[in-house]
């Protein structure tokens, strides 16, 4: 019998590559396309050379072919941290729209499954709490942020005008919080910035009063929901993050303790839109997958900021921006 073979988009990012990683494990042949505008190659060179992968560096915004078959497509591209997404405004908008309709073109034209990543930021700043996928959600279009929820929201649409007028097989996962190795050392993030941070002795820059709230999910967890996903018959979007929700200044604390530091907690302004709380409801993906995280905040972190710390070092004296 022939083997699976999955293209992801933005296979070269934080979650792309550790589904790369997932689906060679499992057997597939694995095709990545980065444009590396956000991706690094880093995240896959331990892959580059196997017959088994393939990498193309491109724009999916641009018209895209892979010859030979392809059985699943993974549409992960796209800038995704609220700093990448501010910096690459238009791209982002781009690959969620021109982008998803490109990947979504090919998997009709090679009759593969075709699995949208969305985001819990199609619910905004939520007026339901947890968020249920039956929420629409609460986005200011115009504003900060509204490139990337709205480029996700469109997405979705898209992907369902594409299963309900052309029948492709479609999935979509809207990802919360998720962390990890891999994450880029200045993608903003509070988990990449409180550890940068918390080494270097610097006061952990928490926005607002950090009383917002996030639940933050370990990768792990989050490419084993997704690879469940893809194999059950479901086309409405299904939640996957972790449901332990903490303010932000609870995290902060948790890396001060993961990272021994005894660095000070300062407080910054509240960026524009920063949604106040968000806690996924995952009762679906209970029970059409049977999947729930299975890694607790102090084990992910104590998995995490090794590499992080890591990383720190291989910059030595180069100087590390941490955006504030
Ligand atoms: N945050 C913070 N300090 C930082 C970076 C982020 O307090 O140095 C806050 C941010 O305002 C948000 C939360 O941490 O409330 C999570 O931010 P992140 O950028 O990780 O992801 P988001 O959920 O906002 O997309």
């Amino acid at each position: 019998m022939s083997r699976s073979r999955v293209l992801i988009t933005g296979g070269a990012g934080f979650i792309g590559s550790h589904l790369a990683d997932l689906f060679l494990s499992r057997d597939w042949d694995v095709v990545v396309m980065d444009n590396l505008l956000t991706g690094d190659l880093k995240n896959i060179e331990h892959l580059i050379g196997k017959p088994e992968f393939q990498f193309f560096k491109q724009d999916v915004t641009e018209y895209i072919h892979v010859s030979g078959k392809i059985d699943a497509i993974l549409h992960f591209a796209s800038p995704a941290s609220p700093i990448d997404y501010q910096e690459y405004p238009i791209q982002t908008l781009k690959v969620g729209s021109l982008g998803t309709h490109k990947a979504l073109g090919l998997a009709r034209s090679c009759g593969a499954k075709f699995l949208l990543a969305s985001t819990s930021e199609v619910y905004g700043d939520p007026q339901i709490h947890p968020q249920p996928e039956s929420y629409w959600g609460n986005v200011n279009p115009i504003g900060v942020r509204g490139v990337y929820d709205e480029a996700k929201r469109f997405a979705e649409a898209m992907t369902l005008a594409y299963h309900r007028a052309h029948g492709v097989d479609t999935r979509i996962v809207r990802i919360f919080n998720t962390y990890g190795s891999r994450m880029r050392l200045n993608d903003g993030r509070a988990l990449p910035n409180f550890v940068c941070q918390a080494i270097r002795g610097e006061a952990l820059t928490v926005y607002g009063d950090g009383a917002q709230t996030r639940s933050f999910c370990h990768v792990s967890d989050l490419i084993e929901g997704i690879w469940k996903l893809l194999h059950v018959d479901t086309h409405d979007p299904v939640n996957i993050g972790n449901p332990n929700e903490i303010p932000i200044t609870e995290f902060a604390r948790k890396v001060l303790s993961a990272t021994g530091s005894s660095s000070a907690i300062k407080n910054h302004p509240l960026p524009e839109d920063d949604p106040q709380v968000r806690q996924p409801d995952i009762s679906r993906a209970r029970e059409i997958l049977g999947w729930e995280p299975a890694v607790s905040l102090e084990e992910g972190l104590r998995m995490t900021v090794p590499y992080l710390e890591e990383k720190i070092r291989q910059l030595g004296n180069e100087t590390l921006s941490v955006p504030e």
